[in-house]
């Protein structure tokens, strides 16, 4: 068997824990924790609407950055 290459070997481990409760141990994928059978290949769940957990948007990035907006837009003139 030809040895690993050092870049592979160096790698950081993936995070995942197997059935028997002890880590993976595969290389992780490139600025993930995980390795490519354990979901490092995966872009993630859908954003917005699209997600099966959806309710209504209350709490999605964009809302609270238009609150935020609002808020500080507010403070602003409550100040000047
Ligand atoms: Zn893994």
């Amino acid at each position: 068997m030809t040895p690993m290459p050092d870049q592979l070997r160096n790698a950081p481990r993936c995070q995942a824990r197997n059935r028997a409760g002890k880590s993976c141990g595969c290389p992780a994928v490139r600025g993930k924790r995980v390795c490519k059978s354990h979901g490092g290949l995966s872009t993630g769940a859908p954003k917005g609407p699209a997600n099966g957990n959806w309710k209504h948007g209350r709490h999605s990035n964009e809302a609270i950055a238009l609150r935020r907006a609002a808020s500080a837009l507010l403070k602003e003139l409550v100040d000047a």
